[in-house]
Parts: structure tokens; C-alpha cells; sequence
């Protein structure tokens, strides 16, 4: 695949759901990937861009955005709060809030740096104890949270369990969403956006079915 088919695939998804391609942003998911596969899809004109290490994200992506002053990345993996003002600091949304005291944080270097980035709470909807996300009973909780700090908070987001028809969970968290009266749904990775598209995702983040399999290490 290329970042060429995956457009395609994206703007087939969007026309069968009945949906306007521009509410669907596509995010490039480039963690682990070799930079120069990287730089291929900026040179090809992709702007949006996903990691899941703040460490690793800080060591490409100020050097990609002296060459590319308009490439954005989202952060989409589990955020340490001794990061947190690094992560702010790096990126344009933060896709993983899981949790009051990161909230709160997240509040407080707000207030003291004067800008936010988006952010989405990150909900286990398959309640996997591994996985990092509120449960849906908790998540209300949070986003009244996140809304009563001042927060910029914009959607939800969840990675569906492997061996789960991710329909399912598409479906629990656009209720979820619905009721906290949220637009944002960050979710669809290469084997199923399109699925996700159909149930109202407005972030797909798609890593190897744009850059090729991860070369581990
Ligand atoms: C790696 C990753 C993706 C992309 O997965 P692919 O299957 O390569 O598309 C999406 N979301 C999160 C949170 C990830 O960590």
C-alpha cells in the first residue's frame, strides 16, 4: 500500500458512509518507521503525522519541521506526566488522556505556557487490564473533568482489542461520545478505518498500511 491507495481507500470509505472527506483527517502513524520512509510521505505532501513515544517523537520531528515548518504530530501512545510539558511543547493533540491527576497536570502547564494542545480521553473500551484508557463507565467522569479544568478537550479515542469485531467498539464509543455531546473520535488503524469512518471517526490513524510493516529496533 501507499499513502496514494490509502487516500483512495479513505475517500471510498467516507462516499459509502455518506460523509464529507474533509471531516476525516488522516493521520500517518510513522512511529519506528526508517526517517527516510518518513520524509518519503512529506515529500509526497502529507502535513499530519502520528507517534506513540514522546522521546522518540523529539527526536525526529523538530528536524523534519525545520524542512516542513507545517508538519503537525499527534501523540497517540500513553503520556508519563513527567513528559507532560514536552508533549505539550511537541505536539498539536494529545490523543491518550487517561486519567484526573494527568488532567490536572496537563491544566496547570496550560495555564503556565498559555496554550493547549486538542485533546481526546483515551477509553478501554474492551476493558483489557493491559491497556492504557478509562473504562465507559469512568469516562464521563473524566471528560467532566477535563471540561471543568478549561481544558481544550475535543473527542475521545480507543484501540479496540485484536481479536474483537472493532465495529463494536466503534459503535460504544460514538454513544459515548454522543452523550457528552463530543465530536472527535480518534479511531480506525490499517485494517479497519473504513469501518470507523462508517461510525463517525473524525482521526483514523494508520501506520504500516502507509509506511510498510515496522522494522522492529
Ligand atoms: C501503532 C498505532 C497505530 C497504527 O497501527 P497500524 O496497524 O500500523 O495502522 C494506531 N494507533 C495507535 C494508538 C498505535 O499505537
Amino acid at each position: 500500500m501507499s499513502l496514494q491507495d490509502i487516500k483512495t481507500r479513505l475517500a471510498k470509505a467516507c462516499a459509502d458512509a455518506g460523509r464529507d472527506p474533509s471531516e476525516v483527517a488522516l493521520i500517518a502513524v510513522s512511529k519506528v518507521q526508517p526517517l527516510e520512509r518518513v520524509e518519503a510521505v512529506l515529500a509526497e505532501g502529507h502535513r499530519l503525522f502520528g507517534e506513540n513515544r514522546v522521546q522518540e517523537a523529539a527526536g525526529k520531528w523538530p528536524e523534519f519541521q525545520k524542512k516542513y515548518p507545517d508538519a503537525k504530530v499527534h501523540l497517540i501512545g500513553p503520556l508519563q506526566t513527567n513528559k507532560a510539558r514536552q508533549a505539550m511543547e511537541l505536539f498539536g493533540a494529545i490523543h491518550t488522556v487517561d486519567r484526573p491527576k494527568l488532567a490536572h497536570t496537563l491544566a496547570r502547564l496550560a495555564d503556565e505556557l498559555g496554550h493547549c494542545p486538542d485533546l481526546f480521553v483515551q477509553v478501554n473500551t474492551g476493558e483489557e487490564p493491559q491497556k492504557a484508557g478509562v473504562t465507559p463507565a469512568e469516562a464521563d467522569a473524566l471528560v467532566a473533568e477535563c471540561r471543568a479544568l478549561g481544558l481544550p478537550l475535543v473527542g475521545l479515542m480507543c484501540i479496540p482489542p485484536v481479536e474483537e469485531t472493532p465495529a463494536l467498539h466503534f459503535a460504544l464509543l460514538q454513544k459515548i461520545a454522543a452523550r457528552n455531546g463530543l465530536k472527535g473520535l480518534s479511531m480506525g488503524m490499517s485494517d479497519d478505518f473504513d469501518q470507523a469512518v462508517a461510525f463517525g471517526a473524525t482521526h483514523v490513524r494508520v501506520g504500516s498500511a502507509i509506511f510498510g510493516a515496522r522494522v522492529p529496533g
